[in-house]
């Protein structure tokens, strides 16, 4: 696969410069819906003019850059560790070029490493192959589609998410049945929690967000499955009917509990609903609510033999 060192800084550079279109096409909607003379419409429309200032600009679209999280899905035979260390390099050469301010902390003495490297940071999932041989789920259950099980032999994709803190600081994850709330292990205890997490959080998760969620698994993985969540596109339709008639009404109803954009007030609390499913212990039931603030960046990148592609 050579060295892409510099295809990851770009694809680091444009995960922390350019918000996708769809979520910018969402938050202009989100403005036009409220009203006009609203802190919630002057709270969007600073956001969109940052987002067209970063992208000119190419600076990061929020000073907090956080933790850059990789999906790398890689054909057979690639060495994992030489694809590590070249996503190192890349993120350390990221925070020298400022696309990347410097996040990595080590807990115990509090000295930030400067350059994003440190034990575990930043995140890496690598995934040999897709889809079916990964969860043996299949695409139908896992929600994120045809296009993400259709990789062919040759090809490596990599999905970056730079996951902010504060959003990270409002995730949450509950143990059904919950008791204060009555919830249940079906979709209306689901759907109980969830409200309960978007309302616990206000407006510290910088609003409007993305939530990402998944219903199963185990604590870690619950977590992990829910943050792919983030690459489905807003627009994208949960193949389950069931969930996606779920993630329409949990939108709805977490937009009309009035949080609004930074907490201000408004109609526009929520960007998006993305829900997944893992199989569980039959002992638990975990509904792990991952939540993406309004700069939800991710970006993708294909490489096939010497092409490569950003999305
Ligand atoms: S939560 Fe998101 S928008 Fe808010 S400061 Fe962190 S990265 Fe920026």
């Amino acid at each position: 696969m050579g060295d892409l060192v510099e295809t990851f800084v770009e694809l680091i550079r444009r995960a922390s410069t350019e918000l996708p279109a769809d979520v910018e096409a969402a938050l202009r909607a989100a403005r036009e819906r409220e009203d006009p003379d609203s802190a919630a419409a002057s709270t969007l429309e600073t956001i969109l003019q940052n987002v067209a200032l970063a992208r000119a600009s190419s600076t990061p679209v929020c000073q907090d850059t956080g933790v850059p999280v990789f999906y790398v899905y890689h054909p057979q035979g690639l060495s994992t560790r030489q694809l590590r260390a070249q996503i190192e390099a890349a993120v350390a050469e990221a925070t020298r070029r400022a696309y990347l301010r410097p996040n990595a902390v080590d807990s115990l003495t509090g000295r930030n490493s400067g350059n994003n490297v440190g034990i575990g940071f930043p995140t890496c999932h690598f995934n040999n192959g897709l889809g079916k041989e990964r969860n043996g789920l299949g695409k139908e259950r896992n929600g994120l589609g045809k296009e993400r099980n259709g990789l062919r032999k040759e090809r490596m994709r990599v999905d970056l998410l730079l996951k902010g803190g504060g959003s990270e600081n409002v995730g949450t994850q509950y143990k059904l049945p919950y008791e204060p709330l009555k919830a249940g292990r079906d979709l209306e205890g689901v759907r109980r929690v969830v409200l309960d997490a978007v309302y616990q959080a206000q407006g510290q998760g910088c609003a409007p967000g993305v939530l990402g969620i998944t219903i199963g698994g185990d604590r870690g993985t619950g977590y992990v499955h829910a943050k792919e969540q983030f690459f489905r596109p807003l627009d994208n339709v949960n193949p389950l009917p069931e969930l996606a008639a779920l993630e329409e009404r949990l939108l709805r109803e977490c937009n009309e509990l009035g949080i609004g954009p930074m907490g201000c007030g408004g109609k526009t609390t929520l960007l998006g609903v993305k829900i997944g499913v893992l199989h569980r212990l039959p002992a638990c039931y975990f509904v792990s609510i991952a939540y993406m603030c309004w700069a939800c960046r991710r970006a993708r990148l294909e490489v096939l033999e010497d092409k490569t592609t950003f999305s």
